[in-house]
């Protein structure tokens, strides 16, 4: 195996959540236990929602529990700028190259045109994506549009009689077919890159070889498995950490149990407790042993022993763990 490169990837528009820190968590122990590195990257692109308090409460929550990063904000590294507003230039040099070669293509469809195209698909009982209106338009239409003062967006092209097939080191293999997805943007108006495309650029330029996250991200695989591929570049391997449910097996909320790490420290709690407990949200020993330290956990941490059933998050259960340290 290469020497293994893995990342937490946060949207800084909130604090750190019981979810963002399992998948930190998770991430850190697999690098740990390989010999690898563990990178810390913001990914602060949705500029209305992003703050640089959030970013910080988010670090914060990562040193309190004892998860150091190898690359990122405060250590550095050679692979940076960790925050992706300081990478803009980099993505627009990678849309330039798809755009050059015809894997995407401007589109300056407003948003009631779409939305006009979306009721024409529904009318027509035909599957609602992009219609790939402005795919094929020449340099002379591009023009003529921004001269009356469009902007447009850049668009993926995506094949439409293709299958992607991902092998998910939780989920096993899951197909995806094309004709399901529409042409998606990897460039708004603005110029800020869409999420799926600023973290392909980011993963492959910063050497990642596993990407270890949330369930909620694997509708964006195939997207971005069709972007590397695009840009010539390597598939990494992709793991997807099932949801967290709550006792009640509804979606953890407040309602559960507080949600944000700093509650929890704030409330008295442990971080070695709540460390134990986050590893146990989805990974297990194959012993009924339950109390762990970091580094035993840290020893015994593999991927193929993340389940791909929902983890259930019991409050009594951190309770009992924070009680026996
Ligand atoms: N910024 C994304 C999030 O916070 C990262 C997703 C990923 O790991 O690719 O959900």
């Amino acid at each position: 195996m290469n020497k293994v490169r893995v990342r937490f990837a946060p949207s800084p528009t909130g604090p750190l959540h019981i979810g963002g820190a399992r998948s930190a968590l998770f991430n850190w122990l697999f690098a740990r236990r390989y010999g690898g590195k563990f990178i810390v990257r913001i990914e602060d692109t949705d500029l209305e929602r992003s703050s640089r308090e959030s970013e910080e409460n988010i670090l914060n929550s990562l040193r309190w529990l004892g998860l150091d990063w190898d690359e990122g904000i405060g250590v550095g590294g050679d692979n940076g700028p960790y925050r992706q507003t300081e990478r803009l230039a980099i993505y627009s040099g990678y849309a330039a190259q798809l755009l050059e070669s015809g894997l995407a293509y401007r589109c300056y469809c407003s948003e009631e045109e779409l939305a006009a195209q979306r009721e024409a698909q529904l009318a027509a009982g035909e599957m609602v994506r992009y219609t790939g209106k402005c795919y094929g338009l020449g340099d002379e239409d591009c023009a003529r549009l921004e001269a009356e003062g469009r902007k447009p967006v850049l668009r993926f092209r995506v094949p439409r009689d293709k299958t992607i097939t991902i092998q998910d080191v939780v989920r096993g293999t899951v197909n995806f077919d094309c004709a399901g997805i529409g042409d998606f943007i990897i460039v708004k108006s603005d110029g800020i890159p869409t999420y799926n495309f600023a973290v392909v650029v980011d993963d492959h330029l910063m050497g990642i070889n596993h990407v270890i996250r949330a369930e909620e991200h694997l509708s964006n695989t195939p997207l971005q498995v069709l972007l590397y591929e695009a840009l010539g570049w390597e598939v990494p391997e992709f793991a997807h950490v099932s949801l967290i449910l709550g006792k009640d097996r509804s979606k953890m909320s407040k309602r559960h149990g507080a949600t944000s790490i700093e509650q929890y420290r704030e409330l008295g709690y442990l971080p070695e407790a709540l460390v134990n407990f986050l590893a146990l949200l989805g990974w297990s020993p194959g012993t009924e042993e339950e109390v762990f330290t970091l580094e035993q956990i840290k020893e015994q941490f593999s991927l193929e022993r993340v389940s791909k059933s929902p983890a259930v998050f019991d409050l009594d259960k951190l309770n009992w763990l924070n009680g026996n340290y």
